[in-house]
């Protein structure tokens, strides 16, 4: 099949509209991504998207539109949450999911009793709807897996000689498809985060629920693109969690152990402009857009994936990404390039020094030099004091999360293990008295521990110089308490660092339930150490 190539002017799109009107396929841009169209009221002009990209067919498409007026021809019970949303946010990059009218054919659906619509803020898109004078259903125009396309090059890569036309446009402001919410039952359910975030949508509606998008494939997919494998680029994705130069580390020794294979493999990172720097003696590096800038790293995630294959990598690392408003897109799309392949560092190098101290007999082998016990006797006796128990202070930020669910862990741990040292904790910038943000509190009572009594505090110099030992949760805080207090440098350092890691206890704040249980898992295994410890050194 020969392509039309068009330009993106008055007359190329006048030509893409009779294209569609005839029942032909015409790619085109949009602020998403590009798209590949055709009459979604025409079911073999729809049946050739399917063959051109190489489509399953029991993965649906979004129809376009153009006003208002097409979707009451399209759909059917439009909810009030949805008319708010469709006020706020269209033209957009937001789909809705709606009952669908008859005249939708089942192809457009996979036979769905749904059709998914968007009404697109482009130009080019409206305009081309707009002059088609019918509704367009439009997947992303690429090969079926590939990285969506957000250039004309990629789809012309992709797609030329397998479509009737293309459009060619700008390249794509947002870069990530739409944010698809189904809104067609009771409770509106967010299925593909995008542009238009979680956080955006909860100001409008009283209530959303965040559908899974790990779908085993015994369920029935809520949105039935879900299941399969989506963005991935030729190479392996890799997503690796852990502090900046533990990621070094573990890269390096991929390169080395890689080099002597006899199947060499090409390394690469995916990262932040800021990091770029970091790994680029190490081995191809490629930012996708600044650490602060969520709307840059999404326009320009799918053309490094992109890029990247084409300089014929073998493995792509790339890092961890949060899911807070636009990020929550990037880690989406990310993580499934990635498809399931995360590599926790800090995980690993927990379980590798659990197993290193509970094994050694030796315990000085498996601890630094300056035990704790020799500190705090150092410090008692400049103290001149005799206590009983001895305390140790943890310090976060707030002091809302992470110290108090550290404080609750050691404290109950050390009751069972009967050594006497009892903890509490404070925030490097808190303020006094809130209570423990409710995730924390529900984390907690999961392992039967109740925090709710915890109100947060504000470090105090009285505080710093009582404590016979200060943990922090990072690095940050442990310079910020220098800063602070140089006196009592010897008695501060993280948590983890007390039993010889070079990890962080990030903080979960603002994330969901999950997010929590894993900060609350490393801190209870971070503090069995640190109790075992204790008690090898007789600190007791
Ligand atoms: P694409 O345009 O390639 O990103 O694909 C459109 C996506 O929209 C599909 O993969 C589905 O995830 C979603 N979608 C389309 N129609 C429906 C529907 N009726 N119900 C649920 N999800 C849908
Ligand atoms: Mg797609």
């Amino acid at each position: 099949m020969i392509t039309k190539i068009l330009t993106n002017t008055a007359e190329g799109i006048e030509t893409a509209a009779e294209y569609i009107k005839s029942g032909k396929t015409v790619v085109f841009p949009t602020e998403t991504v590009y798209g590949l169209g055709a009459n979604a009221l025409d079911e073999n002009a729809v049946k050739k998207i399917f063959e051109a990209k190489g489509r399953p067919s029991d993965n649906p498409l979004i129809v376009h539109i153009s006003s208002i007026e097409m979707l009451d021809d399209i759909a059917e019970n439009i909810s009030d949450d949805a008319k708010k949303l469709m006020d706020k946010f269209w033209p957009g990059p937001l789909t809705l999911i709606f009952k669908k009218k008859a005249n939708i054919p089942n192809n457009v659906t996979a036979g769905l009793s749904t059709v998914a619509v968007r009404f697109p803020s482009s130009n080019t898109a409206y305009e081309l709807i707009e002059k088609a004078g019918v509704p367009i259903a439009a997947p992303s125009a690429n090969l079926s897996g590939k990285p969506s396309p957000t250039r004309f090059s990629h789809s012309y890569e992709d797609l030329n000689g397998r479509v009737d036309a293309m459009i060619k446009g700008e390249s794509c402001e947002v870069g990530v498809e739409s944010t698809v919410l189904d809104v067609s039952g009771d409770t509106p359910v967010l299925l593909r985060p995008g542009k238009i975030t979680l956080e955006k949508i909860q100001t409008l509606l009283s209530e959303v629920v965040v559908g899974s998008s790990e779908l085993s494939d015994n369920q029935t997919p809520m949105s039935p693109g879900m299941k399969y494998k989506h963005y991935a680029p030729k190479a392996e994705v890799i997503i690796l969690k852990g502090s900046k130069p533990q990621i070094k580390e573990y890269i390096k020794n991929e390169i080395d152990e890689k080099l002597n294979d006899s199947a060499e493999k090409k390394i690469s990172v995916l990262t932040f402009k800021e990091n770029v720097a970091e790994f680029s003696d190490l081995c191809t590096t490629v930012s996708f857009g600044s650490l602060t800038d969520s709307s840059e790293v999404m326009s320009n995630l799918f053309n490094s994936l992109r890029e990247l294959d084409d300089m014929d990598v073998d493995i792509i690392y790339a890092p961890e990404i949060s899911d807070i408003g636009e990020w929550r897109a990037v880690q989406n799309r990310l993580y499934k390039a990635a498809g399931g392949n995360i590599i926790d560092l800090n995980e690993a190098a927990v379980t590798a020094q659990a197993e290193k101290i509970s094994e050694s007999d030796n315990i000085a082998a498996a601890v630094n030099e300056n035990s704790i016990t020799e500190i705090i006797d150092e410090e008692k006796a400049e103290n001149n004091s005799e206590e009983e128990l001895k305390t140790i202070l943890f310090i976060c930020t707030g002091n809302t999360c992470r110290s108090p669910m550290a404080e609750g862990i050691f404290n109950a741990e050390a009751e069972k293990e009967g050594i006497p040292f009892r903890a509490s904790s404070a925030g490097t910038y808190a303020y006094n008295n809130l209570p423990v943000s409710e995730n924390s509190e529900k984390a907690m009572r999961e392992i039967g521990l109740d925090i709710s009594k915890h109100k947060s505090r504000q470090i105090t110099r009285t505080m710093l110089s009582q404590a016979d030992l200060i943990l922090t949760m990072t690095e940050e805080h442990t310079e910020f308490l220098n800063t602070v207090v140089p006196e009592h440098s010897k008695k501060i350092m993280t948590v983890a660092k007390y039993i010889d890691l070079d990890i962080s206890v990030e903080d979960p704040y603002g994330n969901n339930l999950d997010e929590y249980i894993r900060c609350r898992n490393q801190l209870q295994k971070i503090i069995k150490l640190i109790i075992m410890k204790l008690k090898k050194n007789g600190g007791c």
